[in-house]
C-alpha cells in the first residue's frame, strides 16, 4: 500500500513552491526543538505557506493523509505547543511568511495583520501612523501575532488594555477541514450569536490555523511616570495597587509586585540597574500613561505615593526623574528571569488568583512548602495588578540544584493544590500545550473538561490540529 505520508509530502511543493518545503535535517532544526531546549521533537516538514489559500490547501492535503499538523509562528511558547512529538510523521505549518499589515483604519482604530507578522512589527506599524499597540511582551522581536492569539498572551500592560482576547476583534483561521472561518469585520459590537473568533484565542493551535486577525489600537501615550514603591507586606501592595486605581484610573498601566530576594538576584545579575531602598520585604514597580501631551500625570502619581505613605501604606517610594532612571527601575523587573536562569534552575509556576485572595494564599503556600522542601528559596514577582504571580522556587543554598529539580512534580502539586483552594488558576500566562496536560484534567472540572473535550470533537473530529496538546 502506498504511504500517504510520502504522497503528501509529494503533493506539498506543488502547493507552496518547493522553495518553502523543508525537509533536511539542517533546515528543520530551528523548528523541532522549543526556546528553552526543554522539547525536541521530529517532523517529516516544514511547510512555510505565503497566503490563507496555501494554508487551506495544506491543511486538506493533510486531512487526506489523515497527518498530524503543528502549526508555528515564532516558537517562543513556553509549554512546548509548538514542538512537534517524537514521531518525526507530522507536518510543521510556519506562518512566517504572512507577515503582512492588510489593512490599517486609523477612524476605526484597528490594524488587520497576518498572522506570522512578529509583534514588535505590528507595534511599529500602528506607531507609524501615532497609534499605540499596547501588547507588550519580552518575546516581541521573535513571537507573532498568530502566536500571542493562540496563546491569549499576556505581558506587563494588561492592567490597562487587557490580554490578547481583550484586543482582538476579528479573525481569520483554517478550519480542520481546509475550510475558512473570516469574520475581519472589526466590529466592537456585533451580537449575532456565538462569538466564535473565542474559540481559536488560547487554543494553541488545536481547533485550526489562525491566518489573520483584526486588533485594536488606541492612542499612543505622550507622557509616563514609573516609580518605586518599597512595602511592608504583600496586604500592604494590594492596598497601594487599589489607591493607584482610584487616583489615575485607567491611567495606571503596570503594577508589577517584587519579592526582596527576587530584586536582589535582579540587581546581582546585572549591577547596573537600579538603587531601591534596602530593608523592604516587597517593592511594587508602578508605571502610568497619558495621551494628553499636557497631563500632570507624574504629580498625579507622586501626590498618590506620598498620600499613601502619609497613610502608613507604602514605606518609602521614589519617582523616577528622567525616562532613563524610569527604564532602570524597569529594568529590575525585566531582568529578574534571566537573574534567576543565572543563578540555576528553578520550579516555575505562572500562576492567578483574585487579587484579593493573593495574600491567604502566601500564607498557606510558604508553610506548606518549607514543610515539604525545607530552605528552599522563594522567588515571587509578577503581575499583581491582574493577579498573575510568578511563583518560583530555587534550591536551598548549597544544594544541589538538580536534585532539588527532580521535586519539581511534588512541588507544582503543593503550589496548585493551594492555588485551586483560593480560587486561581494553575496556567495564568502561558498556556497548556505538553507540558500541563495532566495538571488540565486534576484541576480542571470534569464538566469544563467534557466541554473543552466536545469543542473539540466538533472542529477537528479526525484529531489532525496539534495532537497532543492541550487535551
Ligand atoms: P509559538 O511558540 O510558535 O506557538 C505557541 C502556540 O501557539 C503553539 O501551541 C502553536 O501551535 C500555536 N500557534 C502559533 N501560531 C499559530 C497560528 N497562527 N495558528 C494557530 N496556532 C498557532 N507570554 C506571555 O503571555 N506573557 C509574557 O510576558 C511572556 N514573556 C515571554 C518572555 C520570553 C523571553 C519568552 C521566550 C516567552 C515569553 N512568553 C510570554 C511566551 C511566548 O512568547 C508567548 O506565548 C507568545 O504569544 C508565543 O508566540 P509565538 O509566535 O512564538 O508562538
Ligand atoms: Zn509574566
Amino acid at each position: 500500500m502506498a504511504d500517504p505520508g510520502a504522497t503528501l509530502l509529494e503533493r506539498l511543493p506543488g502547493l507552496v513552491g518547493r522553495a518553502h518545503v523543508l525537509t533536511a535535517a539542517a533546515d528543520l532544526e530551528p523548528f523541532i526543538a522549543d526556546w528553552r531546549g526543554r522539547y525536541r521533537g521530529a517532523a517529516r516538514a516544514v511547510v512555510l505557506p505565503g497566503s490563507t489559500d496555501e494554508v487551506a490547501a495544506i491543511v486538506r492535503a493533510c486531512a487526506q493523509a489523515g497527518t498530524g499538523i503543528v502549526p508555528q509562528g515564532g516558537n517562543t511558547g513556553l509549554c512546548g505547543g509548538a514542538t512537534p512529538d517524537e514521531g518525526g510523521r507530522q507536518i510543521i505549518v510556519s506562518l512566517r511568511r504572512m507577515n503582512r499589515v492588510r489593512a490599517l483604519d486609523v477612524a476605526n482604530a484597528t490594524i488587520t495583520v497576518e498572522a506570522g507578522m512578529p509583534l514588535a512589527a505590528v507595534q511599529e506599524a500602528a506607531a507609524a501612523t501615532g497609534m499605540h499597540f499596547p501588547l507588550s511582551l519580552a518575546s516581541e522581536g521573535s513571537c507573532t501575532i498568530g502566536g500571542n492569539l493562540s496563546t491569549n498572551a499576556g505581558g506587563t500592560a494588561v492592567l490597562r488594555y487587557g490580554n490578547t482576547r481583550e484586543l482582538t476583534l476579528g479573525i481569520e483561521a483554517v478550519l480542520a477541514d481546509g475550510s475558512v472561518l473570516s469574520t475581519l469585520r472589526g466590529l466592537r459590537k456585533d451580537n449575532t450569536g456565538y462569538d466564535l473568533k473565542q474559540l481559536f484565542i488560547g487554543a494553541e493551535g488545536t481547533l485550526g490555523i489562525v491566518t489573520a486577525a483584526v486588533m485594536k489600537l488606541f492612542p499612543a501615550p505622550r507622557v509616563s511616570a514609573t516609580a518605586l514603591a518599597a512595602l511592608g507586606s504583600v496586604d500592604a501592595a494590594i492596598a497601594l495597587l487599589a489607591r493607584l486605581k482610584a487616583a489615575l484610573a485607567d491611567r495606571l498601566t503596570g503594577f508589577e509586585l517584587m519579592s526582596a530576594l527576587s530584586l536582589a538576584l535582579s540587581r546581582k545579575h546585572h549591577p547596573g540597574s537600579a538603587e531601591a531602598p534596602p530593608g523592604h520585604p516587597w517593592y511594587a514597580l508602578v508605571h502610568a500613561e497619558d495621551s494628553a501631551p499636557d497631563a500632570a500625570l507624574a504629580a498625579a502619581v507622586e501626590t498618590a505615593l506620598g498620600e499613601a505613605i502619609e497613610a502608613g501604606v507604602a514605606a518609602d517610594a521614589t519617582l523616577a526623574q528622567s525616562v532613563d532612571q524610569g527604564k532602570r527601575l524597569w529594568a529590575l523587573r525585566e531582568n529578574i528571569s534571566e537573574a534567576q536562569r543565572r543563578e540555576g534552575p528553578n520550579i516555575k509556576h505562572d500562576i492567578s488568583l483574585p487579587v484579593s485572595a493573593i495574600p491567604a494564599f502566601m500564607h498557606d503556600c510558604e508553610r506548606e512548602l518549607a514543610a515539604a522542601f525545607p530552605g528552599a528559596r522563594l522567588v515571587v514577582f509578577g503581575h499583581l495588578g491582574d493577579g498573575n504571580l510568578h511563583y518560583n522556587l530555587a534550591a536551598p543554598e548549597g544544594f544541589d540544584p538538580a536534585r532539588f529539580m527532580d521535586g519539581g512534580e511534588r512541588a507544582n502539586h503543593v503550589v496548585y493544590d493551594a492555588v485551586a483552594r483560593h480560587g486561581g488558576s494553575f496556567s495564568a500566562e502561558h498556556g497548556i500545550g505538553q507540558l500541563k496536560r495532566a495538571d488540565l484534567v486534576r484541576y480542571k472540572s470534569a464538566v469544563e473538561v467534557s466541554l473543552m473535550r466536545a469543542v473539540k470533537a466538533a472542529l477537528d473530529p479526525e484529531g489532525i490540529m496539534n495532537p497532543g496538546k492541550v487535551l
